[in-house]
């Protein structure tokens, strides 16, 4: 496994990270635990020390799975990591109270790093109005905590915000990857908060999956280059040859993920691509710009909707058949598809604009949807 330090935590990280928000489920979509331990001791047999959970990953059940699979010897052996769920926090009390709860449910005495969830320009004041940072710095003195740091999925201005307002905070964590360079935080917050000095840990490095399974024309330059990678393994060395990155996290779901991410990691370094690997993703990258789709990352922030439109879902499927994913046949049945588990239909908008206000990527919504039904609401 490959280490780099990890910004004023002065600890060193595994370049790969286990992301916890996707372990693999039965049926009935609880969390298969068996199989979790035996990824999970897997991967910290063959080095990974990052662990990542979060309060509301799986419904709350991640951090128990993760509790009980570390107890004993493995948790000694990792950097056990989880956040505050801002977005339900309503008091300072409360923020120390699901401190107090994740001990417990992780079934340890201190969480190596603790972030401040998902925040937004929204929240962030919702940090400060509730001197969230004061308990955040008291729950490190006391020992519950050993560093401090955010997650976050807005705009650079939102993230350098929060680092100049955050003295304390050591790592930070932001959703990057080839595709998504500009959006949110992007390169720009990646080179910021390194200059400040924070551990940088990258989330979302295959776009929920996305890039590793991309349209046919990028997967055809991928193929036809001198380098013999996989869709992943484009993605990721993508990251791990920046020099400002420390890890990225992947949530794997599967031994085949676990093993394979593995060793993709134990071959990475700053700098691994060469000039010729760099112009082939600058390749992939156009080709992925003259895509006509909507930049929805499927962060779920707009919902519920009061309609239940399933806006995230809708925007999905267009931009499979925008890029040439799903043909129109498939695309219609899976918007048709939509009312079973996922809400109602973009014809059930009534423009109240109420998702607008929370999108991190400024899409307009009311209007995108009108476009979508166009194409995909026909009349059987
Ligand atoms: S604008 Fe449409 S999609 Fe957005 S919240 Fe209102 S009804 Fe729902
Ligand atoms: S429309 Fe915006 S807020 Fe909604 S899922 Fe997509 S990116 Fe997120």
């Amino acid at each position: 496994m490959q280490y780099r330090n990890f910004g004023k935590t002065g600890e060193k990280v595994s370049v790969l990270g286990f992301g916890c928000m996707r372990l693999p489920t039965r049926s009935d979509d609880t969390i298969d635990e068996r199989l979790t331990e035996t990824m999970l001791k897997y991967a910290i047999d063959h080095g990974v020390n990052y662990i990542d959970t979060a309060y509301p990953y799986h419904k709350g059940e991640s951090e128990n799975v993760v509790g009980r699979v570390l107890e004993g010897e493995y948790r000694k052996k990792v950097h056990l990591v989880t956040k505050s769920p801002v977005f339900r926090i309503k008091s300072s009390d409360e923020f120390d109270s699901i401190l107090d709860e994740q001990l417990r449910k992780l079934r340890t005495d201190h969480i190596d790093m603790y972030l401040l969830h998902n925040l937004n320009g929204r929240l962030w004041k919702k940090v400060k109005q509730l001197h969230l940072l004061d308990h955040l710095v008291a729950a490190k003195k006391a020992g519950k905590v050993r560093h401090i740091g955010f997650s976050m999925h807005d705009n650079f201005d939102v993230y350098k915000e929060i680092v100049d307002g955050f003295p304390d905070c050591e790592f930070s964590m932001i959703q990057l990857n080839y595709y998504d360079e500009e959006l949110q935080a992007g390169i720009q917050g990646l080179k910021y908060g390194a200059e400040k000095g924070l551990g940088m840990a990258i989330m979302e490095p295959l776009r929920g999956g996305f890039l590793a399974n991309p349209p046919k024309e990028i997967t055809q330059i991928f193929q036809e280059a001198a380098s013999k990678k996989s869709c992943v393994e484009w993605a990721f060395d993508y990251l791990w040859n920046k020099p400002e990155v420390s890890l990225l996290l992947s949530g794997m779901g599967s031994m085949q993920m676990v093993g394979e991410n593995i060793e993709s990691a134990q071959r990475s370094a700053v700098g691994m691509l060469s000039p010729v690997d760099t112009s082939t993703i600058q390749r992939v990258q156009k080709r992925f710009g003259q895509y006509d789709i909507i930049p929805c990352t499927g962060c779920n922030y707009c919902i519920p909707c009061p309609m239940n439109v399933a806006i995230p879902k809708i925007f999905e499927i267009y931009n499979q058949l925008k890029m040439g994913i799903a043909d129109v046949e498939k695309a219609r049945k899976m918007y048709r598809s939509i009312y079973i588990g996922f809400g109602t239909v973009a014809s059930e908008c009534f423009d109240c604009f109420r998702c607008e206000r929370h999108c991190p990527q400024k899409i307009r919504i009311a209007g995108e949807l009108k476009k979508v039904r166009e194409i995909l609401e026909v009349q059987q």
